[in-house]
């Protein structure tokens, strides 16, 4: 058997493959870029063919920077930017439209259309998730309505859809597979989460044809061998997850209660939540972590839309940063905000409060702010967005948090995973190893392919956690966030009005 992993991270501005070895350490990494398509206006597609190639050009470059072919390589997994969609012809193997990135908002009106259908209920109580572009469902929609003929050829079983996995799937296996699993079907809008099938009413209300569908299979199992023609010898691809859903396995979340939140432009919080899967009163998604051994967990899923990504605003809209790691610095000159409250509502607001017309804010300001102070309410604002969020996690699961597992380009501002801490009134662990999206799927696939039998085994990247313990007292904290939910309100309704 090989002696590496090899993980294909499909991301939505790059390809990247990293090789892992027994111990879980990284052996080396590959990466490249590709070019993003906007037609028009919040329309965001990519080229099926140059995410192949750009994965496969990673893929071979970790390879070579290891030293290694093939032979080496024990188990492939795969995880990805997750709800883009693709159809490509299934004799040719052709796409017949580029693939539709989930940022696009495209098929805004088909979701209309659908709301105006009174499906919400029916949506929410079959797939977890609530009407919304994002999801792949209606960009299938749009996509055999945009070529002339293709709905007959979908109707005729000639098209085959899939997420990103499923197309580097059938790459990598010549066509031979078309299939995809739990973590990434959840997140179609067509697939029944507490059934575990294709949904017919959600199929009909879409008018997508059955025969397009790829077959779900478990995370962490068998979907076939990558040919033989890639890298010079066939290897089992073992392990299939979505982005979020791997990070939350790579973080080592696999009981209830566990949660992980990633910080990058936006954050992402994911709680296991078991064999149960709740609905969520506050607006959250409930969607599959993964199906391991014919067994399903579930997690609830929470996004904060703008955090990293207001650290950029300071650097590019306001120069006030040169470099997003100076803001550590410059949140730690001064003892706190001096009363400042910034809300980055720049699109509007997201769990718990779902204000489309919410717009930033600063408040608090006196003739004695400075630059540290607002850098400072910036990350301050980054880590009560994610409290809101953990409130509505804890709620709608009736479980509470006893740690957060962090990961992301901004986890690694030490002044903001403290003051995550604080706020929260729980420990924040942070990884030594960061790359955990990719450890999951390596982790998911090692374990298919029987190269590990538990993630214990990979003891490397488990290794060294930072700990930032809460240090505030329970009164400072809550009249912290107290003041975080009137700057809030004072955001609120602002556009359009
Ligand atoms: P994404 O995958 O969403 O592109 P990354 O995980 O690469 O994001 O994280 C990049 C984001 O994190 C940027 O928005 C950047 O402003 C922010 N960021 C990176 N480093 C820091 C830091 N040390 N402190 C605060 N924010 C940071």
């Amino acid at each position: 058997m090989g002696r590496y992993v090899m993980a294909l991270d499909q991301g939505t501005t790059s390809s990247r493959a990293i090789l892992f070895d027994r111990a879980g350490t990284i052996v080396a990494v590959d990466q490249h870029e590709f070019p993003q398509h906007f037609p028009q206006p919040g329309w965001v597609e990519h080229d099926p063919i140059e995410l192949w190639e750009s994965q496969l050009r990673a893929a071979r470059g970790a390879l070579r920077a290891a030293g290694a072919t093939g032979r080496d390589i024990a188990a492939i997994g795969i995880t990805n930017q997750r709800e883009t969609a693709l159809v490509w012809d299934r004799s040719s193997g052709q796409p017949v439209h580029r693939a539709i990135v989930w940022q696009s908002r495209q098929t805004a009106p088909i979701c209309e259309a659908l709301r105006a259908r009174g499906l919400e209920q029916e949506v929410r109580a079959r797939t977890g998730l609530v009407i919304d572009a994002y999801f792949s469902g209606t960009k299938i929609r749009f996509i055999l309505d945009a070529v002339e003929g293709l709905q007959q050829r979908a109707e005729r079983g000639e098209l085959a859809f899939g997420t990103v996995d499923s197309w580097l799937i059938h790459r990598l296996t010549r066509g031979r597979v078309h299939a995809t699993e739990y973590s990434n079907a959840s997140r179609t809008l067509l697939y029944n989460i507490h059934t575990r099938a294709w949904d017919e009413l959600l199929l009909e209300a879409l008018r997508i044809p059955r025969a397009m569908l790829p077959e779900v299979r478990d995370t962490s199992g068998c979907f076939g061998v990558a040919d033989a023609e890639w890298f010079g010898a066939e290897i089992p691809i073992a392990g299939v997850a979505g982005d979020q859903q791997a990070a939350l396995f790579g973080q080592r979340c696999a009981e209830p209660g566990k949660a992980k939140n990633t910080y990058g432009t936006g954050c992402f919080l994911l709680m296991n939540t078991g064999s149960e899967a709740p609905v969520s009163r506050t607006g959250l998604v409930t969607t599959i972590a993964w199906g391991i051994g014919g067994r399903v967990d579930y997690a609830l899923e929470g996004s904060v839309f703008v955090a990293g990504a207001a650290v950029q605003w300071l650097r590019d809209g306001l120069g006030l940063l040169e470099r997003a790691g100076d803001s550590e610095a410059a949140a730690r000159s001064v003892e706190d905000t001096g009363g400042v409250y910034l809300v980055p509502a720049f699109v509007g607001l997201g769990a718990p409060y779902w204000d489309e017309r919410a717009r930033g804010t600063i408040v608090g300001i006196t003739r004695g702010t400075t630059r540290a102070h607002l850098i400072r309410a910036t990350l301050e604002s980054i880590a009560y967005q994610t409290r809101d969020i953990v409130e509505c996690v804890q709620r709608d699961a009736s479980l509470t948090l006893d740690t957060l597992r962090v990961d992301g380009g901004a986890c690694r501002n030490d002044f903001l995973m403290q003051f995550q801490a604080d706020v929260l009134g729980v420990p924040v662990e942070r990884p030594a190893v960061l790359e955990v999206t990719a450890l999951g799927a390596a982790g998911l696939a090692g374990l298919g392919a029987g190269f590990w039998r538990e993630m214990s085994e990979i003891g490397a990247a488990a290794g060294e956690r930072t700990v930032f313990e809460p240090d505030l007292c329970a009164e400072r904290r809550e009249s912290l966030y107290a003041g975080w939910k009137r700057a809030v309100e004072r955001s609120r309704g602002w556009a359009g009005a």
